[in-house]
């Protein structure tokens, strides 16, 4: 039996449109492109790690509209249970307008929290249960940031390991930090966190220990196509990223982030779960979009045995 794990967060429909250029104020212009997808922070961890073969628990919060649906949906596509949803009567489900030009591929993001941003304590207790009963709980900062602390508060007096993912950077306080058996930044969160700039393995151990010292237990800091760096007692290293063509690097945190999740419920150290989750996110990164680039358990195991297995 696996052990339970829970990914607390963010649900959004992304919408995304392409256009010759993106828009000046007041100006109107006609995109070449559309696409609807399940998005969200939350979300993509949740559905990566249960790709992946976790027992997962998905808690997000949506609208009773239609875009609620594209949650659902997608739940449904992979067999992934909805048991853990809550629902708001009276605000949209998450969105993201999401516009890309197509010339440049820069792009401008909206993003409308919705009803994710809206849960209450007494949402959170109605799956105080499954937390309890988790091995680990996945934070990212997408959700309002109450029903973050109040989640990672129940996690730790309960024994369950929290890990926090700190995207979309925004200021934590101490506390939510201290006993946190996890933090997992992208190079750009570890300097907005830390103060410490990351650039190699003596300034990404600096900036490890600012988050140690406020009594967080192990730090991992993922490095784009560099890896990703793994700070535990028993020592630091640079994991690299496997050499991949990277086509849609979107969604490779959140990639990292599920994939990781899995393994470490499944018993895999620290380090061995990295490895995993640099494999699934390699496989993420070379396929367009984020949920749907999500590779299965099988994909992830036969990517390793072509590369040597976990090293
Ligand atoms: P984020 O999406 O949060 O910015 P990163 O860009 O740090 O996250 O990527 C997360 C992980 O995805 C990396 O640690 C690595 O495992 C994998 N990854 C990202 N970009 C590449 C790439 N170009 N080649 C191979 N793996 C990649």
């Amino acid at each position: 039996m696996k052990e339970k794990i829970t990914v607390f967060g963010s649900f959004v429909v992304d919408l995304m449109g392409r256009t010759p250029h993106l828009p000046m104020p007041g100006q109107t212009v006609k995109g070449s492109f559309f696409k609807q997808g399940a998005g969200g922070k939350g979300f993509n961890q949740g559905i990566a790690a249960h790709k992946a073969g976790g027992n997962v628990a998905m808690i997000t919060k949506l609208g009773r509209d239609s875009m609620a649906n594209v949650a659902l949906d997608a739940m449904d596509d992979v067999g992934m249970s909805k048991e853990f949803l809550f629902f708001n009567d009276e605000v949209v489900t998450g969105i993201a307008l999401i516009l890309v030009d197509e010339n440049t591929s820069q792009n401008e993001i909206v993003i409308v929290p919705g009803a994710c941003a809206t849960i209450t304590d007494s949402d959170i207790a109605t799956v105080e249960q499954r937390i309890r009963e988790s091995a680990y709980v996945l934070l990212q900062l997408e959700v309002n940031q109450d029903a973050n602390e109040k989640v990672a508060r129940l996690a730790k007096e309960n024994g369950v390991r929290v890990i926090i993912n700190t995207a979309p950077y925004q200021p934590v306080s101490d506390e939510f930090l201290r006993g946190t058996y996890l933090v997992t930044p992208n190079e750009v969160e570890a300097e907005e966190l830390t103060g410490v700039h990351v650039s190699d393995l003596a300034s990404a151990d600096r900036a490890a220990k600012v988050l140690l010292d406020k009594g967080v237990q192990n730090v991992l800091i993922t490095l784009g196509g560099q890896g990703v760096y793994v700070h535990t007692p028993e020592g630091s290293e640079i994991i690299p990223a496997y050499k991949v063509e990277a086509i849609d690097t979107t969604g490779a945190g959140d990639a990292f982030n599920g994939g990781l999740l899995t393994a470490l419920a499944e018993g895999k150290t620290l380090r061995q779960a990295a490895c995993f989750a640099n494999a699934l996110a390699a496989i993420s990164v070379q396929r367009i979009g984020t949920t749907p680039s999500m590779p299965t358990r099988a994909e992830v195991d036969a990517f390793l045995e072509e590369h040597g297995g976990i090293q």
